[in-house]
């Protein structure tokens, strides 16, 4: 596995590979790799011939006061879970590189930036769409892996995509759970073992609300109630928000038929945890 520390070497190198014939998968992280991300560069092999992963934590997506400087970074041991994942290279690039002092060109998402999560963390999502939009430039003609667990995330890049006409394939690949629920995410490993104990309220919240859709509920502000509450009953856990949406628009429908999407956002202790849940009404 080849590994590099400047982004800028990657149109050389996937170049030369598309030109050969070589099918290029790339998979955009902030490193820190679990299971979850290593299920987005399994995808990508085998749907593939050459695998990229981008390891790069990028500051433009965190807001002030956010974990951007406690954000964990081992870069040793992402590159044993890149490579047996299935990785053929992982750049690390610095932020010297990727966001450098003289950069004044930014990627802005209107609407679907500034709801649920953009309003929660203002910005947030422009810093994902300038990062993603830079690499999946350098990346060049690609597929590239997303997690239905950041899923305005998702949506965010399926629109940036074609709203700037790159000549890449967004792919998103289901989220991956601990066996108590719990989506795995780097920030995980910041909750303390009371905190972890009471982290799997959020997928239970997600569940107890897809139940009561498929039992009959057509009502949205209904089932936003329901996942709150059981949320709310966990003392550790504060919500931020709970939301049933269009899975493509990220609209708040009216009444709840066709395939929506649970959202929910929690603070468990010091940190801020998400997760979503797809339902047919
Ligand atoms: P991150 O390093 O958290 O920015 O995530 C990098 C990519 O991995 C994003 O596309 C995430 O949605 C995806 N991802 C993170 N956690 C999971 C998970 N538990 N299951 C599937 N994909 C994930």
């Amino acid at each position: 596995m080849e590994v590099l520390e400047r982004a800028g070497e990657l149109p050389g190198i996937l170049d030369r590979l598309r030109a050969g014939g070589h099918r290029v998968g790339f998979v955009p992280t902030m490193g820190a790799l679990h299971d979850g991300h290593a299920s987005l560069i399994e995808r990508a092999a085998e749907e593939c011939d050459h695998v990229s992963v981008c390891v790069y934590v990028n500051p433009l997506q965190f807001g002030p006061g956010e974990d951007y400087a406690t954000y964990p970074r081992d870069l040793a041991a992402d590159l044993v879970v890149a490579e047996k994942a299935g990785a053929d290279l992982v750049v690390a690039p610095e932020v010297e590189e990727m966001a450098p002092a003289e950069a004044c060109t930014v990627v802005r998402v209107t609407e679907l930036g500034e709801i649920l999560e953009g309003r929660a963390r203002p910005g947030h999502l422009d810093g994902v769409a300038t990062v993603v939009t830079k690499l999946l430039c350098l990346a060049g003609r690609c597929r590239a892996y997303f997690g239905e667990k950041d899923f305005q995330q998702l949506v965010v890049v399926r629109r940036l995509v074609a709203d700037l006409s790159l000549p890449v394939e967004v792919v998103g690949c289901p989220t991956v759970r601990a066996v108590d629920g719990v989506a795995l995410s780097s920030r995980n490993a910041a909750l303390s073992g009371e905190e972890r104990e009471a982290a799997p309220v959020l997928y239970r919240a997600l569940r107890a609300g897809a139940a009561s859709i498929v039992a009959g509920e057509r009502d949205p502000a209904e089932v936003v109630e329901l996942i709150g509450a059981v949320v709310e009953a966990e003392p550790l856990v504060e919500l931020d928000y709970a939301a049933v949406v269009d899975p493509e628009t990220l609209a708040s429908p009216e009444t709840l038929a066709g395939a929506l999407r649970l959202l929910v956002a929690a603070r468990v202790g010091g940190t801020r945890l998400v997760d979503n849940l797809g339902v047919r009404g």
